[in-house]
């Protein structure tokens, strides 16, 4: 364990970090401003800096290009709500009992981020900044401390549910909270501005995030802000408007076309962000992360992994490995490689670790700082392994941190890959005996990991919940 990874252990810890260092410029004295912007469902090939053909990515590819890309970037989590979890409070979500995605079902109070944790938006606020959510939410809609307003965003802008239609003629209810295990109505549901149905939005839902984030940005641009943009494209239904269909004329593939148009939608997006960066004179000092929440689902949205195997809700790495990038002026240069696996949950600790100013993080962390990594001349990969667990298939995996090996363990037999020579997992050493300390020592680690977890899911899914209310059913009925 490293440094980093010891001071980030210590129950309720006050970061303070020096100044020293920060004088060179004026730019730098101020604390950075922060956008997180995530993607939903987006395949790992489907950018720009990764080898995408045939979406133009030009403006989320300046994040990459004028930063750092990272070709072995990971999420938490294989779907939604989960990952966003991990995300948002910079920790393992087992370690709370978020191991299932919030669906809709009769209120139930436990499905959304315990109060127990911080988000990174209360985490900031902490230190004095304006926070923001524009877009979609889905780690807790059935409760009002779930709220985004009350988890530390100053606005929120957006839907509390998994997903979305895209075009406003089509949102006919009012209200999230009354779905009754209904997932189609929470897609259908008006848009709100802090808890307030908006009844007059007229923007396709992509361009409506874009719009508000920019705004924010505008009127924030005077004090440190906190903007957490997240798209829930290219995520199905598969819609679009025409200015976007128009430019994907020569894909012959329908679905293709219409995932291409949603990602090129998101990509004008994050070009009007980058450009107000720029038009205000703040990008210098502005961090700006990018990723996708999960995996591609190839089936669903014609989404491309290139050659990683699987996509999302499977635990290869085509569904955990996504396009991910970061760019801070200020502090990391640009066209910057790091070859090293990281993990959505080391931007909450890069973030905490760099603000220049005190701030209060509540809990252990469970990521490190990619600052100082990234720009070592060496890139060597800090000492440390990733985890996950999908509870409710009794899958694990784990994975060196600065070396090549990933190990899975399931009821239906476990799997080693070397991916520095099998990116693609083609190859099960396991069957062939090889590289039986690699595999040995990974389950140690995950054995010891295994044992911080919560015991079991805090709340239940949508497999339990029909298990449920068909077992309420069944009772009603007996009763008659
Ligand atoms: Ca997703």
């Amino acid at each position: 364990m490293n440094a980093i990874l010891l001071k980030s252990t210590i129950g309720l810890v006050v970061m303070m970090v020096a100044f020293t260092g920060y004088g060179q410029k004026s730019s730098n004295t101020k604390s950075p401003n922060i956008i997180v912007i995530l993607t939903d469902d987006m395949g790992n090939n489907d950018v720009g800096f990764n080898g995408c053909q045939d979406i133009p990515t030009p403006n989320i590819d300046r994040i990459a290009d004028e930063g750092v890309k990272f070709p072995q970037g990971y999420v938490t989590f294989a779907v939604c709500g989960p990952s966003r979890a991990g995300l948002i409070t910079g920790r393992y979500q087992s370690r709370f009992g978020f191991d299932r995605t919030p669906v809709f079902a009769p209120s139930d109070p436990e499905m959304g981020l315990p109060k127990t944790e911080q988000t990174m938006a209360e985490m900031l606020k902490t230190a004095g900044y304006r926070t923001m959510l524009s877009g979609k939410w889905h780690v807790g809609a059935h409760a009002e401390v779930h709220h985004p307003n009350k988890r530390g965003f100053d606005e929120f802008f957006g839907f509390l549910a998994g997903g979305h239609r895209y075009f406003p003629q089509d949102w006919t209810f009012q209200s999230e909270y009354d779905a009754e295990g209904n997932e189609e109505h929470g897609y259908r549901t008006k848009l709100q501005r802090n808890g307030q149905v908006i009844e007059n939005e007229t923007e396709y839902l992509t361009d409506a995030f874009s719009r508000e984030a920019v705004n924010f940005v505008k009127d924030n641009k005077d004090q440190p802000f906190f903007l957490y943009l997240a798209y829930n494209a290219p995520h199905t239904p598969l819609q679009a408007t025409e200015k976007y269909l128009d430019r994907f004329k020569h894909i012959a593939d329908e679905k293709r076309r219409i995932y291409a148009a949603m990602v090129s939608a998101v990509d004008d997006g994050v070009g009007r962000l980058l450009d107000q960066l720029d038009a205000l004179g703040i990008a210098e000092n502005t961090m700006v992360f990018f990723l996708s929440d999960n995996g591609g689902p190839k089936n669903a949205n014609a989404s491309d992994n290139g050659i990683l195997r699987g996509g999302k809700s499977t635990w290869y790495e085509g569904g955990i490995r996504v396009p991910f990038a970061m760019r801070w002026p200020a502090k990391i240069k640009p066209n910057q490689v790091y070859y090293a696996p990281v993990i959505s949950l080391d931007i909450f600790s890069t973030v905490a670790a760099n603000l220049g100013r005190p701030v209060k993080v509540k809990n252990k962390l469970d990521g490190i700082d990619l600052v100082p990594v990234v720009t070592r001349p060496e890139k060597t990969a800090p000492d440390r392994t990733l985890f996950w667990r999908m509870y409710d298939r009794d899958l694990y995996v784990a994975r060196n941190g600065n070396g090549a090996f990933k190990v899975l363990t399931k009821p239906n037999g476990n799997e080693l890959y070397n991916l520095d020579d099998d990116v693609s997992e083609k190859n099960n050493l396991l069957k062939s005996g090889k590289n039986r300390e690699a595999y040995d020592a990974l389950v140690k680690e995950l054995e010891a990991w295994k044992k911080e977890m919560a015991k079991e899911p805090a709340f239940l899914g949508l497999a339990e919940l029909k298990e449920y209310w068909e077992i309420q059913r069944q009772k009603k009925q007996n009763n008659k």
